[in-house]
């Protein structure tokens, strides 16, 4: 887990108010969560971490871009990436309910490592639809890709026809 050891936040005797931390994460980041969907990315973090008398507020801040392949074509693709998430982060000793959003911690915990909730904020800021769009990320897709495979559905529904009709012809057949 060396990879993650850069997000570990000591927070005994942090001082009340803002508290700002950049990080950045590639390839190797990823490796840690196993995720066939995030494998390959290069982006910045920007934590404020806000100590209050009683809770903790980060607010995780990603921008950069993740690999991924197209929907339409199968290509490689670039997607641009930019998002943002608050986490709370409070302290207890006796309820350790922990929430989607309410992270509890012990009081005697001496320090937060932050990984998972920067690979939460990544994650969630990827869109559904991940396709090559000249306006959204200003690549195209390979246009000889997308005929063959135009080809290729065609000749699938005239076979699918083809089928049909050979079935009923059986069917005719079958009768006399
Ligand atoms: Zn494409």
């Amino acid at each position: 887990m060396d990879a993650l050891t850069d997000f570990i936040i000591p927070i005994v005797g942090l001082k009340l108010g803002d508290h700002s931390y950049q990080f950045e994460v590639d390839g190797k980041f990823f490796k840690e969560f196993d995720n066939i969907e995030l494998q390959e990315g290069c982006l910045q973090i920007d934590l404020i971490l806000t100590k209050r008398s009683n809770l903790m507020e980060l607010t995780f801040h990603v921008k950069g871009s993740m690999q991924s392949l197209c929907d339409r074509c199968g290509g490689g693709l670039k997607l641009p990436l930019q998002h943002q998430e608050m986490r709370i982060v409070k302290f207890s000793q006796e309820d350790f309910n922990n929430t989607d959003d309410v992270l509890i911690l012990g009081n005697d915990e001496h320090e937060i490592n932050v990984s998972h909730m920067v690979y939460e904020t990544i994650a969630l800021g990827l869109p559904s639809r991940r396709f090559h769009d000249e306006e959204t990320n200003g690549q195209v897709c390979d246009e000889d890709v997308l005929k063959r495979l135009e080809e290729y559905h065609e000749q699938d529904e005239k076979d699918d026809v083809d089928d049909r009709w050979s079935a009923l012809k059986n069917l005719l057949t079958d009768k006399e």
